[in-house]
């Protein structure tokens, strides 16, 4: 009979949250001791929690009573798929503007030396843009060949992008589809 409270398994595995945003845990801060405010997603796609007392005024550009910010980690999702090139698993990965994409497991982000270390495998889900060597009729930058998610492929200006603040597509409106 061994009814004492260790077991072998050490901690508890706290359930992750899958797939939608995490509810955010009640957590204080630590410089004021106020809760922290709910997640919120930046325009490149990283996750925060902002201080409660404190907000970011945007027309000073300056963050208004406590300044603290958690940065929080977004863990990319393993796949059940191995990379073509090194065998290593295959992450999937969701860029700022909502793009997804399977990408080797070891490819990192190496902040210190600002480039990506590991194997450079990628692979477009839904959609991928290359760069093409022709000009804007309207504008004159480079034009980009589009591929959606249906094989249907465009042609649009480079300099027209997504805002994911105004949620609305900024830059040149140039669009040419493609009839093949
Ligand atoms: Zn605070
Ligand atoms: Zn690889
Ligand atoms: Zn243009």
């Amino acid at each position: 009979m061994n009814d004492d409270n260790t077991t072998d398994e050490g901690l508890p595995q706290e359930p992750e949250p899958k797939d939608s945003l995490p509810e955010a845990p009640e957590e204080k801060c630590p410089k004021c001791g106020s809760l922290l405010g709910p997640i919120v997603e930046t325009k490149s796609g990283k996750q925060l929690r902002r201080c409660s007392t404190g907000s970011w005024n945007s027309e000073t550009r300056q963050n208004e009573g406590c300044d603290f910010v958690k940065w929080l980690t977004v863990p990319p999702k393993e796949l059940d798929e191995k990379c073509p090139k090194c065998g290593s698993p295959l992450v999937l990965m969701v860029t700022r503007f909502g793009k997804k994409a399977k990408k080797c497991s070891t490819n990192q982000w190496d902040p210190k030396e600002k480039k990506a270390t590991g194997c450079d495998f990628i692979e477009w889900i839904g959609g991928k843009t290359e760069e093409l060597d022709e000009d804007c009729p309207q504008c004159g930058e480079k034009l980009v060949m589009f591929t959606t998610a249906n094989g249907k492929r465009l042609k649009k200006c480079s300099t027209n992008k997504w805002d994911p603040e105004q949620k609305m597509a900024v830059g040149c409106d140039f669009v040419e589809w493609q009839n093949n």
